[in-house]
């Protein structure tokens, strides 16, 4: 679907995936508002339910519109391949789906968003998988966590609410020992901060919601699949290694080679479980894509500079931004994220609870939800809302103390936004 990128990352960004429409011409990623695909003849239609042809059955499967992202965010990653999905939290599912069977666990970080945190502690439970949760500053600990049962690592490179750094290369390292492979979730840095894939992960995972289409619009996912894990060489993968009765016995990973596990994705994942993305959220999303690098760009220099007028101010506590040199992630940005720690980060009021819920009534520009990777500014007060039902221990741990606010930073003028920040602290802190 897509190999190791030639050009470079701007060029990428508005030409991998899309070619000129083979009917009409048309320059744009037509809108493949459709269902169903004719089959040539009945050997035709045989073949494609057979995979033995690649090719368009129905779109709960594949689209064209879906299968231009699928192709563009997989070579932004650097990957095999990619499948779309409905929301970032399918992507999430359909990752871990082909790896996954009852009595099977993850080891998954402690500072991840909150709805993953939530997915993994109790919806997979239903499937009779389980997550341990570790810090993953503590190399140690992580190891220590894998046992027989684990078939893979997952965490955020840059994770909520506070711009936490994963040393992604150290805990590749840990998953490669033991034969599993590491998930990251790359919604907040986007391919355009972070390649997690050059740093040794086997999967990534977007929800698309987010930086990549970019101005709140569309929920959706991507699974992108490195193409570089031996899924057959352990028999810890069956899905993958062994016969698929489904497809007369089939062996994903003899048949596919790198593309194992994108085509078990749309064959059987897309296929049973139906978190399908439609054609007209992949074209939102193609739009918002064209655009990532400049936007990414502005997100960073935004945060950098209200990050360190925040620091700078009494009104305020402290920052968590790890572009800052007080951050004891500062040092892994030039590592992980070498063109910038990202857009998102927390803020303590002096004044706690209270004030920071003034702060947020009196904001004019920063919108007051519960999202992220806007065009717009964002900000939410976590303990009285995603994090409303921990007890304060349980707040503190997870970064989303009472006196903290979270913000997402847009790409307005930056002077404007430091502008509605000093004017509502002030009545915040009065
Ligand atoms: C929003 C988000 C998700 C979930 O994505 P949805 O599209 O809302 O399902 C997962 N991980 C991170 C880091 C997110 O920000």
């Amino acid at each position: 679907m897509s190999g190791e990128p030639t050009y470079g990352f701007d060029t990428l960004q508005i030409h991998a995936g899309a070619r000129p429409d083979p009917a009409t011409g048309a320059r744009q990623v037509p809108i493949y508002q459709t269902t169903a695909y004719v089959f040539r003849d009945a050997d035709h239609a045989a073949a494609l339910f057979n995979l033995q042809e690649v090719g368009y059955i129905y779109s709960r499967l594949t689209n064209p519109t879906v299968a231009a992202l699928q192709e563009r965010i997989a070579t932004l990653e650097g990957g095999a391949g990619g499948v779309c999905c409905s929301s970032g939290h399918a992507a999430q599912l359909m990752a871990l789906f082909p790896l996954m069977a009852p009595g099977k666990n993850i080891v998954a970080s402690t500072r991840l968003y909150g709805g993953t945190v939530t997915q993994f502690t109790q919806t997979i439970k239903r499937f009779g998988w389980s997550a341990t949760f570790v810090d993953f500053d503590d190399l140690d600990a992580v190891k220590a966590a894998i046992n027989d049962d684990t078939q893979a690592i997952f965490g955020e490179a840059i994770a909520n609410p506070g711009g936490y750094i994963m040393d992604v290369r150290a805990i590749a390292d840990i998953a490669d020992d033991a034969g599993i492979p590491l998930i990251i979730d790359n919604t907040t840095a986007t391919p355009y901060l972070c390649r997690p894939i050059e740093l040794g992960a086997t999967l990534v995972v977007h929800s698309t919601t987010k930086y990549l289409t970019g101005n709140g619009t569309v929920t959706g996912g991507c699974v992108v699949d490195s193409g570089k894990f031996d899924w057959a060489a352990s028999g810890k993968f069956p899905s993958l290694s062994e016969p698929e009765p489904a497809y007369h016995g089939l062996k994903f990973a003899e048949t596919f080679g790198p593309l194992a596990f994108t085509f078990h994705g749309i064959a059987i994942g897309l296929r049973d479980l139906g978190m399908t993305m439609n054609p007209q959220g992949a074209h939102y999303t193609l739009m918002g894509i064209e655009t990532l690098s400049l936007r990414m760009e502005r997100h960073v220099q935004n945060a950098q500079k209200i990050a360190k007028w925040l620091e700078d101010d009494p009104r305020v506590d402290y920052v968590t931004y790890a572009g800052l040199k007080s951050s004891k992630y500062f040092d892994r940005v030039e590592k992980v994220c070498p063109k910038g720690a990202g857009g998102l980060f927390t803020f303590a009021v002096k004044g706690g609870y209270e004030a920071c819920i003034k702060l947020i009534d009196n904001l004019e520009i920063f919108s007051h939800v519960a999202n992220l990777g806007d065009t717009r500014s964002l900000i939410i007060h976590p303990a009285s809302t995603t994090h409303r039902q921990l007890d304060e221990n349980q707040q503190r741990a997870a970064g989303a103390a009472p006196e903290i606010v979270r913000v997402s930073i847009g790409i307005e003028d930056a002077d404007d936004l430091i502008m509605d920040l000093d004017q509502a602290l002030s009545k915040a802190t009065a």
